[in-house]
């Protein structure tokens, strides 16, 4: 049996004497509290009786004695009533947010399980291509068109790691002191430039990229959204089967600018929806999972949405994939 398993049995063993107790002793009450009307109930009776006040049950039940009687015997049951009550919805509560807290717990476990093996293997993959393509071309004296290839993907991989050092100081500085720098910006050419360098980066994908003659210019953070924009698409791509199709739209609408991501792969379960913008939450499970990643692309890409006062939301795209809607409000 898991430790998980143990302790949910270990609790509801724990649960279930305590209410069994509960109803028992309950139970109990309401026998003592009758036993006890009963004999005070005999005893008025048989004083009333001794003194000739009444002569027989029916008349006991009319007189005032009895009526006292019985309001305390009715209040006392109440009274059990609603302390049981109120004990089992303690009950009820403390036990949902023990169960709550230790819930959350385990998933932040998980979570921070998941980041250490996502960032080992984000940093050792780059890292061990750098050095096979240094130590190849320490060794050999290759000519250039041989030794090209080796120093474009030297290139990139070292891009990787500048932007994975790039998103893992971001996100640190998201939780601290994150400063805007606003200044006007056309983003519209903002993100025609990162589609185009995403063409470079990926020549075998498709990108398509739309947006009208005459964007109005928005106030906002150039590093922020251009971290906005590469998480987007980047994400579009390396969550499609290749040939990625990828297509950044942006429109005017009133009051607001839209800038839409879509792609037509894997496609983001419902269930998932509302969980991927949360720090360091992949979908799946570290050790089976194909693609890289640290979890931080759209933790990023929403707080930085945020600080502009804008939203984002995700849905699905037909017949396949997802849309990421990033709304911006124009000030
Ligand atoms: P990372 O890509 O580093 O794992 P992100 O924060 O960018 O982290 O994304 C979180 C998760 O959301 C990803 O692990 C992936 O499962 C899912 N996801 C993000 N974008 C897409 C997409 N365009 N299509 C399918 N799944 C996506």
């Amino acid at each position: 049996m898991t430790r998980d398993a143990k302790l949910r049995w270990g609790s509801i063993i724990v649960i279930g004497y305590i209410m069994a107790a509960f109803v028992w002793w309950a139970l109990l009450l309401f026998k003592k509290n009758h036993i006890a009307f009963e004999a005070q109930y005999r005893a008025g009776f048989y004083e009333m009786l001794a003194q000739g006040l009444v002569e027989n049950e029916g008349q006991y039940r009319q007189s005032d004695l009895y009526k006292m009687l019985f309001t305390t015997y009715r209040k006392q049951m109440f009274m059990i009533i609603g302390e049981g009550c109120v004990f089992v919805l303690s009950l009820i509560l403390g036990v949902w947010f023990i169960h709550n807290g230790y819930r959350k717990e385990v998933a932040a476990g998980r979570q921070r399980r998941n980041f250490l093996l996502s960032i080992t293997h984000e940093l050792k993959s780059p890292i061990a291509g750098i050095q096979l393509a240094v130590e190849t071309l320490l060794k050999r004296d290759l000519p250039r068109e041989k030794s090209l290839p080796l120093l474009q993907s030297s290139l990139r991989e070292t891009t990787r790691l500048k932007n994975l050092v790039n998103d893992l100081l971001l996100s640190a500085k998201l939780e601290s002191a994150y400063q805007l720098h606003i200044e006007p910006l056309n983003l519209a050419e903002l993100a025609a430039g990162i589609v185009e360098d995403f063409r470079i980066r990926y020549p075998k994908a498709g990108f398509e990229f739309e947006a009208p003659d005459e964007l109005p210019l928005f106030s906002g953070d150039r590093s922020g959204l251009t971290s906005v924009v590469q998480n987007l698409v980047e994400n579009a791509v390396k969550y499609s089967p290749e040939p990625a199709q990828v297509r950044v739209a942006l429109s005017a609408q009133p009051g607001a600018l839209h800038i839409e991501v879509a792609d037509s792969g894997i496609g983001i379960p419902d269930r998932e929806k509302s969980r991927i913008f949360d720090k360091f939450y992949r979908i799946g499970n570290e050790d089976t999972r194909q693609t890289k990643g640290t979890g931080l692309g759209l933790y990023i890409v929403d707080q930085i949405v945020k600080a502009h006062g804008g939203s984002i939301s995700v849905r699905d795209h037909q017949p396949a994939g997802s849309v990421f809607l990033i709304l911006l409000p124009l000030k």
